[in-house]
C-alpha cells in the first residue's frame, strides 16, 4: 500500500485482513477494527471493547492510530458555518471547515499540509508545502467533526488546503474508504474534489471511471491573465487543459464544475464573461463565481456588486449554468489558510 504500513487506518478491509493474518490473527478481527475506526468512529483502542486487551496492546504498538487533536474553532454568527484547526501529532496543523446546508451538513477537508502550487490571492499557498496528508488523516477531519458535531455529514468537498491532485494515491485511497459501505459511505456522487489543473493526474483521475465532482479552478479565460493569478498555468496552457476536462466528461459522463473567483478589475469585464461562456459551453459545465476572499499580503479586492450582476447576466444570457456562491462564515478567517496562518505567526 502507499501511505505507511503502520497505518492501520488507511487500509482497505481487504488489506486489513490479510495484514493481521499475516500477524497470526482471526480474519474476522479485521471487520470489528474496521468497524469501530470507520463507521463507530474510535479514537483509540481503548474503545474497542470487543478485542482482547492483549490484541489492542498489540495494535496499539504496532499500528498507532492517526488522530486530531481540535486546537481552535470559531463559529459564524451570521449562518453556522465552524472552522476547526486540528493538530497533527508532528506538530503541523490542518484546517477543515463544517458547513450546515439545507440539504444536509458538509464538510470541507484539506488534502495537504501547506501547498506549493502559490495561486497568488491564495492564503494556504504562502508559506508553501511541508507534506502531504494520509488518507486517514483526510478522513480524521470528518471522523473528529462528526464527533464533536453529533451530526451526520453527508457532503465532502476537498477545497481546503492543498492541491488534492498533487497527492493523488493517498486522495484516492480516501475517497475509496469515504464512500466504502462499511465505512461512513457517504455517495461518490456527494464527494467533490477541486484541482487547480494539474493536467496527466485529471486525465489519470477520468479514467478511475468514479460518480465524484471535479471541479477546476480556472479563474481566468485567457491563458495571459491564468499566468498572472496562477503559476500552474505556466505549465499546462487553457487548450490542454480544456483537453483534459473534455476527456475527464468523455470518461465519467459527470459534468465539470468551472470555479471563477471574481477578482475587482482583473478577470470580472464582459469580454472576460464572454471567453468563459466559450470555454464552458462544449463541456456543458457549471460556473460558480467566487468573490475573492481578500487576504491582506495581496492587494486583490472584489468585484463591485454591479459588475458580479453583470458578469452573471452575460453568461446566464449565453446560456450558461451559474451560481455566485453564497460567502459561507464572512465574519470568520474565511478564506483558505487563514486560521492556520494566524496560529503559525504566533
Ligand atoms: N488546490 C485546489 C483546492 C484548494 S483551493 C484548487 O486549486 O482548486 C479551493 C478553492 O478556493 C480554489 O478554487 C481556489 O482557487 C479558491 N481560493 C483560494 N483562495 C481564495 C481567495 N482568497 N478567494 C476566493 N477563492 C479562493
Amino acid at each position: 500500500m502507499d501511505g505507511s504500513a503502520w497505518d492501520i487506518k488507511s487500509m482497505t478491509l481487504e488489506e486489513l485482513k490479510d495484514m493481521l493474518t499475516e500477524e497470526g490473527e482471526k480474519p474476522f478481527r479485521a471487520s470489528q477494527i474496521y468497524d469501530w475506526m470507520h463507521k463507530k468512529l474510535a479514537e483509540d483502542y481503548g474503545q474497542m471493547t470487543n478485542l482482547s486487551a492483549a490484541l489492542r496492546e498489540k495494535l496499539a504498538e504496532k499500528h498507532p492510530l492517526t488522530a486530531l487533536k481540535p486546537v481552535d474553532m470559531q463559529q459564524s454568527g451570521i449562518d453556522g458555518t465552524r472552522k476547526f484547526l486540528f493538530a497533527l501529532p508532528d506538530g503541523n496543523m490542518v484546517e477543515s471547515v463544517w458547513m450546515k446546508y439545507k440539504h444536509g451538513n458538509s464538510v470541507c477537508i484539506s488534502s495537504q499540509v501547506g501547498c506549493r502550487m502559490g495561486c497568488r490571492f491564495c492564503a494556504s499557498t504562502l508559506d508553501g508545502w511541508e507534506r502531504n496528508l494520509l488518507p486517514s488523516e483526510m478522513l480524521d477531519q470528518i471522523y473528529a467533526i462528526t464527533r464533536i458535531t453529533g451530526e451526520r455529514v453527508s457532503n465532502v468537498v476537498v477545497m481546503g488546503t492543498g492541491e488534492p491532485l498533487d497527492n493523488y494515491d493517498n486522495l484516492l485511497r480516501f475517497i475509496r474508504l469515504l464512500t466504502d459501505e462499511n465505512g461512513l459511505h457517504i455517495s461518490q456522487r456527494n464527494v467533490t474534489v477541486s484541482t487547480c489543473g494539474l493536467v496527466p493526474q485529471m486525465k489519470r483521475l477520468a479514467d478511475e471511471h468514479l460518480a465524484i465532482t471535479l471541479a477546476l479552478s480556472l479563474h481566468a479565460s485567457s491563458d495571459e491573465k491564468r499566468r498572472e493569478l496562477m503559476p500552474v498555468a505556466l505549465k499546462w496552457r487553457l487548450d490542454e487543459l480544456m483537453e483534459a476536462c473534455a476527456y475527464y466528461f468523455e470518461q465519467t459522463g459527470r459534468r465539470m464544475t468551472f470555479e471563477y473567483a471574481l477578482v475587482g478589475g482583473v478577470n470580472d469585464t464582459l469580454e472576460d464573461a464572454q471567453a468563459l461562456s466559450a470555454l464552458a459551453r462544449p463541456l456543458s459545465a457549471h460556473i460558480n463565481l467566487i468573490p475573492v476572499n481578500p487576504i491582506k499580503e495581496r492587494d486583490y479586492r472584489q468585484s463591485e456588486r454591479a459588475q458580479i450582476e453583470a458578469f452573471k447576466g452575460r453568461l446566464e444570457r449565453n446560456g450558461i449554468n451559474v451560481t455566485v456562491r453564497r460567502e459561507m462564515g464572512r465574519d470568520i478567517d474565511g478564506a483558505c489558510g487563514q486560521l492556520r496562518r494566524r496560529h503559525l505567526e504566533k
